[in-house]
């Protein structure tokens, strides 16, 4: 099969589809594999190492898609790549499409088939394609609350680690899930005191297993949540419920129990924020504040540490691309995960959530 990997156009997105390690597995199956010109750059690797790899380079992304029966991507198309899909040929990337109709509609129109990174899910009831992402971004949490917490960035002017003498910050993690548990690692790493709050039990005894009393566990009740977020210098929301809004855990009332310059980083901002007060941000402008809490709400923390997290995404999807690439449209009737993962196909939707989100017929 020809496979193809476009550079990146979204706004400030520095990953790519396929590492040259990727580009060697495809080429090591007897696949052709074409890479736009460049398109390795935010990850510091250029078209000699992606030569070296076995790719072709070509100059655009037109070139791309033309000559590509399969496209491996990111972030979700945008506009003037799906214009350049078409109907034999397979995308693989994230989508998101349930909040998206215009794509949708790009893509149902393309006539193209595609499998979204997001919902193609494994033997343990996970989704393998999110995992690495989640864990990028509860690792990125703590760097990125710690340094909020400077007193020349907004914050109370707490070392999360503490030096010796002087008691560590307390670092309090709602939701113990890939995210938190990433979370919690960093945090006792550092030396902080860490509390997770989860609402499954089996999950909270998990978490008391890995860490072995060097992060406390608590049941997540309201009262308990106030008492850990009130004492809180770092609070980070990491609560799932699949499929819905993140339940607004924190509300604005509750800001005024908390301390003057804490730091809250709400990583479920993608999902709508489990604080009452979040709204999204960018790199470019991560923090604001409300009732003197200063707010971390970027909603692709991946996109700061593009090397790390492309290559955490490569180790995750090559597995499930080379049996696209291997098989074409057999893989995906073959395998059930693969087949959680197929969104679009033939200009019709056929994820369940997507259609009933968007008033598609499955
Ligand atoms: P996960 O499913 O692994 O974990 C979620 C945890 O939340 C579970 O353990 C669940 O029991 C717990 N939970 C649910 N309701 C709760 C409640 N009321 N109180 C306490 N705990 C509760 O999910 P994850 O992979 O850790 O992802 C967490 C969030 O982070 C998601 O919204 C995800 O989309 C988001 N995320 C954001 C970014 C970003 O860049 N901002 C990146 C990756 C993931």
């Amino acid at each position: 099969m020809r496979v193809g990997c476009p550079k990146e156009i979204k706004n400030n997105e520095f990953r790519v589809g396929l590492t040259p390690g990727s580009v060697r597995e495809y080429v090591a199956h007897g696949h052709e594999v074409i890479v736009e010109t460049n398109a390795g750059l935010g990850i510091d690797a250029d078209d000699g190492v992606y030569q070296a790899a076995g790719a072709k380079i070509v100059a655009s992304a037109r070139d791309v898609f033309d000559q590509s029966d399969m496209i491996v991507k990111v972030k979700e198309p945008q506009p003037s790549e799906w214009a350049m899909l078409r109907e034999d040929q397979i995308l693989y990337t994230y989508l998101h499409l349930a909040p998206d109709p215009e794509q949708t509609k790009g893509l149902v129109e393309s006539g193209c088939t595609a499998v979204a990174y997001e919902t193609v899910t494994d033997d343990h009831g996970g989704l393998p394609l999110l995992a690495p992402m989640s864990e990028v971004a509860g690792r990125l949490s703590i760097q990125a609350g710690a340094t909020a917490l400077e007193k020349v960035n907004g914050g109370r002017g707490v070392m999360l680690g503490g030096v010796p003498g002087v008691l560590p910050g307390k670092v309090t993690i709602i939701g113990g899930g890939v995210v938190g548990l990433n979370a919690a690692k960093m945090a006792a790493g550092l030396g902080a005191e860490v509390t997770m709050l989860d609402r499954s039990i089996p999950r909270l005894r998990q978490l008391d297993d890995i860490f072995n009393g060097r992060v406390r566990t608590r049941y997540s009740t309201i009262e308990a949540l106030e008492h850990e977020v009130f004492s809180a210098d770092l609070t980070i929301g990491a609560v799932l419920v699949a499929g819905a809004a993140a339940p607004k855990l924190v509300t604005r009332e509750m800001l005024s129990g908390m301390k003057k310059g804490s730091v809250i980083v709400d990583v479920a901002i993608d999902q709508g924020g489990c604080f009452e007060t979040s709204h999204a941000t960018t790199h470019s402008e991560p923090t604001f504040e409300v009732d003197g809490v200063i707010h971390y709400c970027v909603a692709n923390m991946p996109g700061a540490v593009p090397v790390t997290s492309t290559h955490a995404l490569n180790n995750a999807t090559l597995h499930y691309g080379l049996q696209l690439a291997d098989k074409g449209l057999k893989a995906i009737a073959e395998d059930r995960h693969l087949r959680a993962g197929l969104n679009v196909h033939r200009g019709r939707i056929t994820n369940k959530p997507v259609a009933e989100a968007l008033g598609y017929e499955l």
